[in-house]
């Protein structure tokens, strides 16, 4: 579903080797949590799949390179810290916005937005304004609105970080379901053990811009490539 091969990513001010030689490859379902200190690459990493920052090497969705593709072209949905919801929508019309882009009709936009509402948990929210919800349903409704057009591919980058620990373990089993029940094929980014442990199938662990070691839980607690994988895991 989600091939990566020698992607590299040079930022030119400041000169920065961000993404080396980075290969990997996800079936379609599979949620990849990728795992590393502050500026290990993981943003850059998801910014160069994403088509947000020039890149080589090749990216293929599905079996189509999509080097040529331009951004909004690319069907991938995706998710940051802070929710970055629209604050003059309410609920309902933040997560049909995609739906808008893609010419749902009404019907279909509001029988979508309900059925996303059910899923996050927030049934019966449509009409309310983006500043009555708290931190855990903003990030509710920002996954929602990802979700709702079907992407073929979820970017999230520490979608959780700003949230305090207790809550943030709660939405990323949450966030484990949600992303299951729908079969997303997702790059989680995160620095928190925890929460890749929770979120994901496999654990990619980046370390200086590489990609240093891919496995589940087991295979790189048992068998760590390097002290970085050994320190980010136990
Ligand atoms: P992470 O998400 O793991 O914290 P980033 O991908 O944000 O890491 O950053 C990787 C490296 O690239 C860091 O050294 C960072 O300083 C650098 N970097 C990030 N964005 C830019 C940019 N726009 N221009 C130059 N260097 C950047
Ligand atoms: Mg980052």
């Amino acid at each position: 579903m989600l091939h990566i091969e020698n992607l590299n990513l040079v930022y030119d001010h400041p000169p920065v080797h961000a993404v080396k030689d980075v290969s990997m490859t996800m079936p379609t379902g599979e949620i990849v949590a990728i795992l590393g200190e502050s500026g290990s690459g993981k943003s850059s990493l998801l910014r160069a799949v994403a088509g947000l920052e020039p890149s080589t090497g090749s990216v293929l969705i599905d079996g189509k390179d999509v080097a040529n593709v331009p951004v909004h072209q690319r069907n991938i949905g995706m998710v940051f810290q802070d929710a970055q919801l629209f604050p003059h929508r309410n609920v309902a019309r933040n997560i049909a916005y995609g739906l808008e882009i893609q010419g749902l009709p009404k019907d279909a936009r509001s029988e979508r937005v309900a059925e996303m509402l059910d899923l996050i948990g927030l049934a019966g929210y449509e009409d309310r304004p983006i500043s009555t919800l708290s931190g855990g349903q903003a990030q509710r409704v920002a996954l929602a609105r990802t979700l709702a057009p079907r992407p073929e591919l979820v970017l999230l980058d520490e979608p959780l970080s700003a949230l305090d620990r207790i809550l943030r373990t709660r939405l990323s089993q949450d966030l484990r379901e949600i992303l299951t029940a729908v079969d997303a094929t997702a790059l989680y980014v995160t620095h928190d053990r925890e929460e890749a442990f929770t979120v994901a199938d496999r654990i990619a662990v980046m370390d200086g811009g590489a990609l240093v070691q891919i496995g589940d839980a087991g295979e790189l607690t048992s068998n760590p490539a390097s002290d970085v994988v050994l320190r980010l895991l136990t």
